[in-house]
């Protein structure tokens, strides 16, 4: 198997934040909640956080603390009953190309057009012309590595090959920031770990702005730069750690373990337990 190269901390976040800089992306004390017939769900209460570029921030909590209601709420498809979001300084008003949802069930590429039409697809349904559609998928293709593949089917791709297909796709449309959402919550864990290790390394060649869903303390760790804990239902910010990021042999170590159980702790109190 091909060893991953090692991937480093950004330590963006502490610079940009000194520096004073723009954050990408900005919550700034939101409460959202649902209205049901019968009652009103508060999904999240009072959360604040600031995302900077190129930075792997992960939103980790509990099922049900509002992890999803949050990027629903990024995208611009939820409005905050109280508090707002911004995006480089600019309230958000609705859903735009900047915000962009990778989603992993790589069903969703389309299995009756090659990588390249993939790709191209969301483009032209943006009013980006074939040509310019074309030259930009190639280049997002050839960034992660799948210019060899521009005529191939997604059924002929790997797992690994097809997330990196789904970033290409997203990444030709020029976001500002990529979502994900529990990505890989249904795979078995060798799969997960290798998909981890994929995103990791592309993330690496790529330095594009990761916003990455997960219940799990692990997978928290391994993915995340900065790590947002939130409580149990209705979420709130039990804190926000800087993540060394964990080089592939490291896994096992002390550092490692002792940040797993440090947010264990937060989480669980004494009970211990990994979610
Ligand atoms: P998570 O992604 O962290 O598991 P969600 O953001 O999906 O949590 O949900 C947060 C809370 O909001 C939960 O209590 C959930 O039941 C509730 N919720 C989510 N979607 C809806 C909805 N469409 N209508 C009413 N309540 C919802
Ligand atoms: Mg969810």
């Amino acid at each position: 198997m091909q060893q991953p190269r090692a991937v480093t901390g950004t330590a963006t976040a502490p610079d940009a934040q000194a520096s004073g800089a723009v954050p990408l992306v900005r919550a700034n004390g939101v409460t959202l909640q649902y209205k049901t017939p019968d009652h009103l769900v508060t999904a999240t209460y009072r959360v604040s956080f600031d995302i900077f570029p190129a930075e792997r921030y992960v939103i980790l909590g509990p099922s049900g603390c509002g992890k999803s209601t949050i990027l629903k709420a990024i995208a611009g498809f939820l409005k905050p009953v109280e508090g707002s979001f911004t995006l480089k300084g600019k309230p958000v008003t609705g859903p735009g190309p900047d915000r962009l949802m990778v989603f992993q069930e790589f069903d969703q590429l389309l299995p009756w057009k090659t990588v390249l039409g993939n790709v191209m697809f969301p483009m032209l349904e943006n009013g980006v012309s074939r040509a310019d559609a074309e030259r930009r998928a190639r280049e997002a293709l050839a960034k992660v590595n799948l210019a060899d593949f521009v005529d191939v089917y997604p059924h002929m791709l790997s797992g690994g090959m097809k997330q990196r297909c789904a970033i290409a796709r997203a990444m030709a449309m020029k976001p500002d920031v990529l979502m994900m959402d529990e990505p890989y919550a249904a795979l078995d864990a060798l799969t997960r770990r290798k998909m981890q290790d994929e995103l990791l390394q592309l993330w690496n060649d790529i330095r594009f702005t990761l916003v990455f869903v997960t219940h799990s303390i692990e997978e928290a760790v391994i993915l995340g730069s900065r790590i947002l804990v939130l409580s149990p239902h209705p979420g709130q910010v039990r804190a926000e750690l800087n993540s060394p990021g964990f080089a592939y042999d490291a896994r096992s170590g002390a550092a490692f373990q002792e940040l797993v159980q440090k947010i264990s702790q937060m989480l669980f109190g004494d009970r211990g337990g990994s979610h």
